[in-house]
């Protein structure tokens, strides 16, 4: 019997092992999708304890004490800091086959050199040690980060941000690089006219242009678009439940425009062309600069009104949605390919179901101008967990090709969340391992190996363009 997560966690042979070991191991960072807040990177931050750099943004971790039973006054509630880290401590021994029992212990071990199981009994010890870590310098958010080999940080932003945080990070001249994603999901929901006549007003406080009409609507947006690229951005993002590509006419999206402007509601017919359209508009800026786009599909959200009212978005009552992915996808990307002006692109679906949609979907659209042009995104969100990083691994393997991969992001909240990537490189190391003891790969340990390394890192490094 192993030992609970030792050093050859999820190695179940010894050529596994040693790709890991040997190959996976030493490779930076690039987490080129997450959501981290770059003001606690500016200001180099310092976590006061355990629970405010574990606790105080993790959904996933809330809904399992949820799910645990654990009343909300102890989540997100006026309970103490450490009342909330009991609550979560004890819920732990209950997380067992839940991606965050490994997340949690992993995380100890890596950033804190605990190697104690965390339950009721331990939870006093633990949570004094790593509070007294995090106090001390060697436990600023910046040296969290060198802690774990990161090279490149794409943090999530919305075109309406001012990047003032980006900004002194570059003047301070902090190594690792920090980036910009332009994430525009605000901008083309028109689902309710009064938020989106308040978010029309913030775009135009930010780009410093008046907005009278569709096409000044777009100047606007396209300005914070060309910032984001000053400010050293070369990524976007979108979070839809699927992607939109109506057919629609010039005439027809300023007329919905000018329609919601005047505070009326549109109708599903003119909601749907108007998303279609600027979803295609930030999609040909994107290729115009060389950008990578990158589209999260398929969440269901805000499932809970009640909860949703009190705590607002993204406090964890989100689930999988069963949308149709295949045909708008499809439309959308030939639509862009047809005038040559499809950006590189990544996709991510968030139904499992959806797996093999996406790995045959990315093959379509292969130019000759760059290995991977489209790439089917790793396991994401409620499919970032060992069953779920397999399946995705296996369909890409399957029908597309796993050599080219981009590999692993942690889509995180959590400046402790990188272990991910280990964890994703054990099960990558794991899957060649298994297939050369099995014959069914040559044990050419020196390819394969480093074919590890460019899932690792060389790929995306190349693919962004970051040539670091
Ligand atoms: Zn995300």
């Amino acid at each position: 019997m192993k030992n609970f997560l030792d050093e050859n966690f999820l190695l179940n042979n010894k050529t596994a092992e040693q790709l890991y070991h040997d190959f996976a191991k030493q490779m930076p960072v690039i987490d080129y999708h997450c959501h981290q807040l770059p003001d606690q990177i500016a200001n180099d931050h310092q976590f006061e304890n355990l629970t405010q750099v574990w606790l105080y943004g993790d959904h996933y971790k809330w809904r399992a004490m949820r799910a645990n039973g654990v009343n909300e006054r102890f989540i997100t509630g006026d309970a103490t800091d450490f009342e909330k880290f009991e609550a979560w401590a004890a819920t732990v021994p209950y997380t067992l086959r839940n991606p965050l029992y490994h997340w949690t212990h992993l995380e100890l071990q890596r950033y804190f050199d605990v190697y104690d199981i965390l339950d009721s009994t331990t939870a006093k010890k633990i949570y004094d040690e790593c509070t007294a870590k995090l106090q001390t310098p060697e436990y600023s958010v910046k040296n969290l980060l060198r802690k774990m080999n990161v090279k490149v940080v794409c943090t999530t932003d919305d075109p309406i941000d001012s990047l003032e945080h980006h900004q002194k990070i570059k003047a301070d001249g902090f190594e690792i690089k920090i980036l910009p994603a332009y994430r525009p999901d605000k901008a083309m929901n028109v689902d309710d006219a009064a938020s989106f006549n308040a978010y029309v007003t913030k775009v135009e406080t930010a780009s410093g242009i008046s907005v009278t009409s569709y096409s000044t609507y777009l100047d606007a947006l396209k300005n914070r678009h060309d910032f984001f690229a000053e400010m050293g951005g070369s990524v976007s993002d979108h979070g839809l439940e699927q992607i939109y590509a109506e057919d629609y006419t010039e005439a027809e999206v300023n007329a919905a425009f000018d329609k919601i402007r005047s505070g009326s509601e549109l109708s599903q017919e003119e909601n749907l062309k108007f998303k279609s359209a600027m979803l295609h508009t930030f999609a040909i800026w994107d290729h115009a600069r060389g950008w990578v786009q990158q589209y999260h599909l398929g969440a269901l959200r805000n499932n809970n009104a009640r909860m949703l009212g009190k705590l607002g978005p993204d406090t964890g009552w989100d689930s999988i949605g069963d949308f149709s992915q295949s045909r708008a996808l499809s439309k959308f990307m030939n639509r862009l390919d047809s005038t040559d002006q499809l950006a590189k692109t990544i996709i991510y679906n968030l139904n499992p179901a959806d797996n093999e949609l996406m790995a045959t979907m990315i093959g379509n659209f292969n130019d000759g101008s760059v290995a991977g042009k489209v790439q089917f995104g790793s396991g994401w969100w409620f499919l970032d967990q060992k069953d779920g990083m397999t399946r995705q691994l296996n369909a890409l393997s399957n029908m597309g090709l796993l050599s080219k991969f981009v590999g692993m992001l942690t889509d995180s909240r959590s400046f402790l969340s990188y272990p991910r990537h280990e964890y994703f490189r054990r099960l990558l190391c794991n899957m060649f391992g298994e297939e050369i003891e099995n014959g069914e790969m040559p044990n050419n340990i020196e390819w394969v190996g480093k074919v590890i390394q460019d899932i690792c890192y060389n790929n995306a490094n190349e693919y962004f363009g970051w040539k670091m």
